[in-house]
């Protein structure tokens, strides 16, 4: 105890008495005063633009190398993959660039935001999200339908902006260079060109009040909650270098694109020039067209620059997702039982009877999950502090746990 009082700072030299709070490094300590001391000079730095620190801090990889990156973390989508990691290294290109350059008059890049036409469960806001994730910027998913339901929109489109302040915990400069995922664009189609959709103009007033936040304004942000600005009503955001990224299932596009290939979507009178053209899976043709007959408006496909696509999971490929991504499902489950001192492993067959049960199930990738947690749930209680040491599960185990929980339950969980 003696020794902790002998404790000082070794910035200023007070004694650990006289502080509120003295961390200790490796072979030094600092004090709270001179914590806030330097977190005050940082942000002069940077307002002045003395320091590149926040632009350091993207770590930009050159296009081959974001997909590398992606490939660790993601199965298959070769083609959303390089076209995400094309774009994304233009915008930041973009944002750095005019971060060290001063000139104005240079070439103006434009921003290069994405949409991704995908079915659920796809990877869509898992490709954002480990861009984010590997560029180190904030990241924030926002769900379309809940601005629709708004109705006529204006202040609601914001919230987009405070969900990624709070990302980037309140550090405004910071937010302005995250990533924003918008998940079911497609649900605020118009009315008028997509049978499917029952709302009203509702959905095209969001298309309009989205069109500037995707291009670069001013935004005022209410903090909403933040107990950081209790006396401060509105932030300003700028969006101007905001990547936003776009996703929807598009549900139905596919007989769009299939009547613009000139062909029928089931496909039974499919002429022999046709022959090219794979049915099973028609959104790698996916046009800006085709999202205008969906109800996009074409502003907003215009501020949508990079289209691209995701496939289908077929069996391979969720098979594959099980156990390759760096933290796949059952390297999860692995680590969990290890942290508990248990040897997990599982058998082939029972990874295939998951997969081929997330595909009866119309499940997909995220059914995966849901049918792990149903089968393990029972161990995972039930080990932890018992004499078993060792968790094998096969084929038969599986079985026994699925048969158990109900197909409403597993939809409930992914
Ligand atoms: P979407 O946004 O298209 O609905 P998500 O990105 O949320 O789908 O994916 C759902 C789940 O499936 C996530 O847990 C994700 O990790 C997993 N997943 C989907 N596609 C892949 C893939 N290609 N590789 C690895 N995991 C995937």
């Amino acid at each position: 105890m003696a020794k902790e009082e002998t404790l000082e700072c070794s910035f200023c030299g007070r004694k650990k008495a006289e502080t509120d709070l003295l961390i200790a490094g490796l072979d030094a300590h600092i004090c709270d005063k001179c914590i806030e001391q330097a977190h005050g000079i940082v942000i002069e730095e940077v307002a002045e633009g003395k320091s590149n620190a926040l632009s350091s801090e993207i770590v930009l990889k050159k296009p081959m190398e974001i997909k590398a990156f992606l490939d660790q973390y993601m199965i298959g989508q070769t083609d959303a993959k390089r076209v995400m990691a094309v774009a994304v290294y233009n915008h930041y290109k973009r944002l750095l660039q005019k971060n060290t350059k001063e000139e104005k008059e240079e070439i103006e890049i434009e921003k290069s935001n994405i949409i991704i036409v995908g079915e659920t469960g796809t990877g869509k806001t898992l490709i954002a999200r480990t861009i984010a994730r590997m560029l180190n910027v904030p990241f924030a998913i926002v769900d379309a339908t809940v601005l629709t339901e708004a109705g006529y929109v204006g202040e609601d489109v914001e919230t987009i902006l405070t969900r990624l302040l709070q990302a980037a915990d309140y550090n405004v400069e910071k937010a302005q260079r995250g990533i924003v995922f918008i998940d079911e664009i497609d649900k605020i189609a118009r009315k008028g060109d997509n049978p499917s959709i029952t709302r009203d103009v509702s959905g095209e007033g969001v298309q309009q009040a989205l069109l500037k936040l995707l291009e670069g304004t001013v935004v005022n942000v209410p903090p909403k909650g933040g107990r950081k600005h209790p006396d401060q009503k509105f932030i300003e955001v700028d969006t101007k270098n905001i990547l936003f990224v776009a996703g929807g299932a598009f549900s139905g596009i596919d007989k769009v694109i299939s009547k613009r290939l000139n062909r029928q979507a089931v496909g039974y009178s499919a002429s022999i020039s046709d022959d090219k053209i794979n049915e099973d899976n028609l959104l790698q043709y996916v046009l800006p067209t085709d999202l205008k007959t969906f109800g996009l408006i074409p502003e907003i496909i215009g501020r949508l620059p990079v289209l691209t696509h995701m496939n289908p999971l077929d069996e391979h490929t969720l098979r594959a997702i099980l156990t390759e991504p760096k933290n796949s499902i059952i390297k999860q489950y692995t680590k969990l039982f290890d942290m508990d001192g248990i040897k997990f492993s599982i058998d082939e067959k029972a990874l295939q009877y998951i997969v081929k049960k997330a595909v009866e199930y119309k499940l997909g990738a995220r059914g995966l999950r849901s049918l792990c947690e149903a089968i393990l749930t029972d161990a995972m209680f039930e080990l932890p502090g018992s004499e078993i040491k060792e968790l094998h599960i096969t084929k038969k185990y599986a079985e026994s746990k699925i048969s158990k929980v109900t197909l409403k339950k597993l939809k409930a969980v992914s």
